[in-house]
């Protein structure tokens, strides 16, 4: 067995499952301030694994940023954030302690992206794009099997993107304004429209400009990695899938041919929406764990 935690804005989600993806324990915690967070988190794992479980590792999906780079001083460490007390946390080495099992960290993102990639539509693919537009943007991005990385994980949902001429709105986001989230996350949409996203009209241009700065940050990642797949998904696009054929038109008239590829002529079999659903979160920290363990390890024992 593999656990994991999910560590989330809102939500923590314990999770407890088989080297399959199978479920067979999940516990919510509330996202509080760490020091009553994290020890409720420990006290389930200290559950599951004091009960003489066979758990051969535990993975950590965490929101960002954080620090994943396993020669740092600092890894395991949340970053700058906002949420209150949560900055310079040492969440890995917190919840691993005493544990005796190997502890794998990266985003949720590129959990998810690794858990469609075992379990999920992404299956069998070594180079894609895994896309949630949610509250935030983010993106797993896949190449060769991992998420890029190099002294810290991708936050591809911060680049900058081209827009929609006469578009002049400031954007969302307070780091940036009108990168990708600022435009194109919930909290963008909302605070452009004055209302709530599920109030606005499909046919509301809003959904024109929306698509329009997704497609564009589709167009920057097509070029940086030649994805052989992107699965797009999060409550936005689960809420608004009249997107999807916004966003794979604007993103072939953005590339404007400059790039051929079999791929790409299946538009629609190229911008796709993942299969695992709301399991994608939860399974995340497992995909992490399963990365970790030796797969002899974790191969099913058949009975005599
Ligand atoms: P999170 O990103 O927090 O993990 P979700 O992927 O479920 O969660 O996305 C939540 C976001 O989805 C919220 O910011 C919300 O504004 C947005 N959302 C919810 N309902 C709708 C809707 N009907 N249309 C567009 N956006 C929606
Ligand atoms: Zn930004």
């Amino acid at each position: 067995m593999l656990a994991g935690v999910e560590l989330g804005g809102t939500k923590c989600v314990c999770v407890l499952a088989t080297p399959d993806g199978e479920i067979l324990a999940e516990e919510r915690v509330d996202t509080l301030a760490p020091e009553v967070t994290l020890p409720q988190i420990k006290a389930v794992l200290g559950r599951w694994f004091g009960a003489g479980r066979p758990i051969g590792g535990l993975g950590i999906a965490s929101f960002g940023p954080v620090d994943v780079d396993r020669a740092s001083p600092r890894w395991g460490h949340i970053g700058q954030t906002p949420k209150p007390g949560w900055a310079g946390i040492a969440v890995a080495q917190e919840l691993g302690d005493g544990l005796c099992v190997p502890v794998t960290l990266d985003t949720d993102v590129n959990g998810a992206a690794l858990a469609e990639l075992r379990w999920g539509a992404a299956a069998g693919l070594q180079d894609f794009a895994y896309v949630t537009i949610g509250t935030g943007v983010g993106v797993g991005l896949i190449v060769g099997g991992k998420p890029i990385a190099g002294f810290g994980h991708s936050e591809l949902g911060h680049m900058r993107v081209a827009r929609v001429a006469g578009d002049t709105w400031e954007g969302s986001c307070p780091y940036h304004g009108d990168c990708v989230e600022g435009l194109a996350a919930g909290p963008a949409i909302i605070a452009r429209s004055g209302m709530r996203a599920s109030l606005i009209a499909l046919d509301d241009p809003i959904w024109h400009l929306v698509g329009h700065a997704i497609a564009q940050m589709l167009h920057n990642i097509v070029l940086t990695a030649t994805p052989r797949r992107i699965f797009l998904g999060g409550g936005v696009i689960t809420a608004q899938p009249q997107l999807f054929p916004i966003i794979r038109r604007e993103l072939q008239a953005s590339l404007n041919g400059y790039v051929s590829s079999a791929e790409l002529d299946r538009i629609e079999e190229y911008v796709v929406p993942p299969s695992l659903g709301t399991r994608a979160g939860p399974l995340g920290p497992i995909a992490l764990a399963a990365a970790s363990v030796p797969r002899s390890l974790l191969q099913v024992v058949p009975a005599a």
